[in-house]
């Protein structure tokens, strides 16, 4: 079996095995762009190791195999020669993990080729990297804390009275090795290894280990990536950007990762290494002034990138060294970006011809374009920022500030927002970004790891804030104090620093995202609805591009402080004669608002549904609610508790509701319906469009009762609306497994089922809606269920029941219109199942539509 691929035998369409960043290298090696070369060590070798417990003979011939090829390509030698190798060891699964496994550089370095090496470059830098080399491999490879190492540097610089690394000597240097030697034995008991092939074959194996350190099982549990790929081995010839001031290195995208613009973004370091970056210890140059120290440079850069992203056919993340002058190419992959960015550059793309429009559509997760619904500081003349920082991740939050994850956990856990604020990120606080509303750092750029990871999670970031100092309870911001748990607000638009709490809007605003969703529209044969409940919903369901409503919920046009004492009149009345009196006062109300709506809609569909949850839901709780009710029906305070005492019901979830109301009081769904109409017939003169009224009944379970309720509502529908020309469709819920079974008969009888997935849900598991959070997170946790419920659709369960009933309706009444406006309807995961069923729409909460639409195509 064949576990190791030189650069020049593998490519990209080998990821899985190679994984991203070795397929890429294989694939640049091709295009014959300046590649240090080397091999990799395939996933396959990472499987073998975890089976066998160690990495095999055959796999260690092949890597020293490999190895003597890469010293004929590079000209150079491993270990003692005029010309040493030097090599990198780094991971690379098939999807990019940034940070999380470990790294290995500056392998070749002996006692004696240190030698060497200081004659061919420097006798500072090679001493320099020697000492680098036994730190890493103790760290990494022999898991010796590294401050014991950082320390045995701060006694060096101590005794030579000296601050920084660059002022110690190559005579200091040596000493510092030998220390560090003496320490290495120390805690492993052995002396440090001299047998470069022994330590290059221990790296390989600790990276695979790294597979599986606690925080590479973390970030793959938050972004979903199987445990059991494993990971591929990347060992590449080293260069050095750190060799002297005409070595630099860098990291660009062919576009910029933030906005999206067609313009080359990046940030670079003269006279440093890679990690210099990665880890925001400096603060780097932007890439536009690289033009400035070199011309050359920076056109073949360009050029490099414009080749790749055109192979690629997406916006590329390379990463670069410069070595004496000489541009290296080191690494390339599609770039992280911003969900805005995402959309942009995928529209671009498609706008020029490079990709078709089904797949710029197919490049966005869904998941990612509620991030554009983004929320932003509502700044006005008396916010002041305290200081400014590179803005990282777009977007703005506030929150209180949390120095460590564990306190951002806590934080969150209290259902306020953290703002987790650190001097740079490690991949170590992942769990904290996960949970934290933004992330500020006092060093690092656009492309250190606070903002690369930050911009993915879709999280508000600030990074490089030069004014921010931390302690170890208290910061400060701009020359102003605060402690752990004080109020602050971050602008990852601007890079601004507020230290106040400040209010969030929604921004939502983006051309490109409307091309994309009228894209998606043209492609899709699912319709997508919005649920929304009034005229300020309409708009914004418009707005959003839904094609119609699929769920009005009328009980939310309820909820104004002078509607809901209508309501509740209506309700704690004790004839029906006092209730069409309260009926009456509400009518009105309903009506104005179901006329702004269809005034909105110009002829699209809307459905409304007649009133679904039990009327105690609408009560007054507190002893003032009850007083001031009590007042306006000229009743004594008692006489309103005991009619809520009568109301009460142990499980509402079973009991008086939906048209189960309608069957003891006919006289609401009378009101609403007349209501509905009379909204239609003012609107109609207002808009274009023709109107049909669509009036869904809730909770159906049965043919009798439907038949009872329908007759209700079609009788006051045709009363109402006469001779006008405006269509009557009446249509269900479909909510109960009983209804379900009964489809049939009820298809005969309606225009329209609508499944509402949240009650057939609960009913099908027998899981309460309200209270079974509680223990369905065991479920989930315990891998009982592979996710919730309630969020995506069971396909096993309530998904046959979705397909019996769809089945049999359309077989008495094939032009029945079927959606579905459960919660589920908004969920891509759903959504892809839903696509197969024979439906015409979902209907969806507003803000998910443009998610719904995308994941429909
Ligand atoms: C449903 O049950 O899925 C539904 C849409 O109705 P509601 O959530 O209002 O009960
Ligand atoms: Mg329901």
């Amino acid at each position: 079996m064949k576990f190791v691929y030189l650069f020049q035998e593998g490519d990209a369409d080998l990821k899985n095995l190679l994984g991203g960043k070795g397929g890429n290298l294989c694939e640049m090696t091709k295009l014959k762009l300046p590649v240090p070369q080397g091999f990799v060590v395939s996933t396959e070798a990472c499987l073998d190791y975890y089976e066998k417990g160690m990495l095999t003979d055959e796999v260690k011939s092949q890597i020293l195999t490999a190895l003597e090829k890469v010293e004929k390509q590079t000209n150079r030698t491993f270990g003692d020669g005029e010309n040493p190798l030097l090599l990198s060891i780094r991971s690379g699964a098939r999807v990019s993990m940034p940070g999380m496994m470990d790294t290995i550089l500056d392998l070749g370095l002996t006692d004696k080729t240190v030698k060497t090496f200081a004659k061919t470059t420097t006798p500072f830098f090679a001493y320099d990297c020697y000492r680098r080399f036994i730190q890493m491999y103790g760290n990494v490879v022999m898991g010796i804390d590294d401050t014991l190492f950082e320390k045995e540097i701060a006694k060096i610089k101590k005794a030579n009275k000296v601050k920084t690394d660059q002022e110690l000597t190559a005579e200091n240097l040596q000493e510092l090795i030998k220390n560090y030697k003496v320490l290495y034995k120390e805690q492993t008991k052995k002396a440090f290894p001299q047998d470069i092939r022994e330590q290059l074959l221990n790296c390989v194996e600790s990276v695979f280990r790294s597979w599986n350190n606690e925080r590479a099982k973390t970030y793959r549990k938050i972004n979903n990536i199987p445990d059991d790929w494993g990971t591929a081995v990347n060992v590449q010839m080293m260069v050095f950007g750190n060799l002297n001031n005409d070595s630099g290195t860098g990291v660009c995208f062919s576009r910029n990762p933030s906005s999206g613009e067609n313009i080359i973004f990046g940030e670079f370091l003269m006279n440093a290494q890679g990690e210099d970056i990665v880890a925001g210890i400096r603060t780097p140059q932007p890439i536009q002034k690289l033009k400035d120290i070199s011309e050359r440079l920076f056109i073949e850069l360009q050029n490099y990138l414009i080749i790749l992203e055109n192979y690629y056919k997406d916006m590329q993340d390379i990463e670069f060294t410069i070595e004496n002058g000489k541009l290296w190419i080191l690494q390339t992959r599609n770039g992280k970006r911003t969900a805005s960015a995402g959309i942009k550059i995928a529209v671009d793309l498609a706008n020029e011809g490079h990709i078709e429009k089904e797949t710029a559509i197919q490049r966005i997760e869904p998941e990612k374009i509620s991030e554009l619904l983004h929320s932003n500081l509502e700044l006005n003349e008396n916010h002041t920022a305290i200081a400014d920082g590179i803005p990282a991740s777009p977007g703005g939050a506030s929150g209180r500030i949390c120095l460590t994850s564990k306190m951002a956990k806590e934080i969150c856990e209290k259902g306020e927002n953290a703002i987790l604020v650190r001097k740079d990120t490690s991949p170590e606080d992942i769990e904290g970004m996960a949970v934290a509303e933004g992330i500020l750092t006092a060093t690092g750029g656009m492309t250190s790891h606070a903002a690369v990871v930050a911009r993915g999670m879709g999280k508000v970031c600030v990074s490089g804030c030069e004014e921010l100092e931390i302690t170890a309870k208290t910061v400060r911001i701009g020359g102003k104090s605060f402690k752990e748990g004080d109020y602050i607000s971050i602008d990852g638009n601007t890079g601004k620093i507020y230290g106040e709490k400040i209010e969030l809007s929604t921004n939502i605003q983006n051309k490109e995202l409307e091309t994309l969703l009228s894209w998606a529209k043209e492609k899709s044969s699912l319709k997508v609805y919005a649920n929304a409940d009034t005229p300020k919903d309409a708009q914004n369901a418009n707005f959003f591009g839904a094609e119609g409503i699929g769920l009005c919920r009328t009980e939310h046009m309820f909820f104004g402080a002078e509607r809901i004492k209508e309501m509740r009149k209506m309700i704690l009345s004790k004839s029906k004669k006092e209730r069409e009196v309260a009926l009456k006062k509400l009518l009105p109300l309903q009506k104005n608002d179901f006329e702004a709506m269809f005034k909105t809609m110009n002829g699209k569909p809307l459905t409304i549904r007649l009133l679904d949850p039990p009327l105690h839901e609408f009560l007054p709780k507190t002893k003032a609610e009850i007083k001031e009710i009590a007042t306006e029906m000229g009743v004594e305070p008692i006489e309103v508790e005991t009619r809520i005492e009568a109301l009460k019901e142990v499980n509402p979830m079973l009991g008086h509701r939906g048209l189960r109301l309608a069957v003891t009081y006919p006289e609401i769904y009378e009101m609403q319906t007349k209501a509905i109409c009379q909204g239609a017939i003012h609107a109609s003169k207002k808009v274009e469009n023709k109107i049909d009224i669509e009036i869904m009944i809730p909770l159906t379970s049965d043919l009798n009762e439907f038949l009872f309720v329908k007759e209700i509502v079609k009788t006051t529908a045709e009363k109402t609306i006469g001779d006008k020309d405006i269509g009557i469709k009446i249509g269900t819920m479909i909510e109960t497994p009983r209804a379900v079974m009964i489809a049939s008969d009820l298809a005969s009888e309606c225009d329209f089922f609508s499944f509402g997935t949240n009650d057939l849900t609960q009913l099908t598991y027998g899981f309460s809606r309200d209270d079974s959070g509680k223990f369905l997170d065991d479920y989930v946790e315990k891998g009982i269920f592979k996710s919730d419920i309630f969020k995506s659709i069971d396909t096993k369960g309530v998904g046959k029941l979705l397909e019996m009933a769809i089945t049999s309706a359309r077989r008495i009444n094939p032009n029945i219109k079927i959606g579905i406006c459960g919660e589920h309807a908004g969920d891509p995961l759903s959504i892809k199942y839903f696509k197969k069923l024979d439906i015409d729409y979902i209907s969806c909460s507003v803000f998910r539509v443009p998610v719904a639409i995308v994941g429909a195509i």
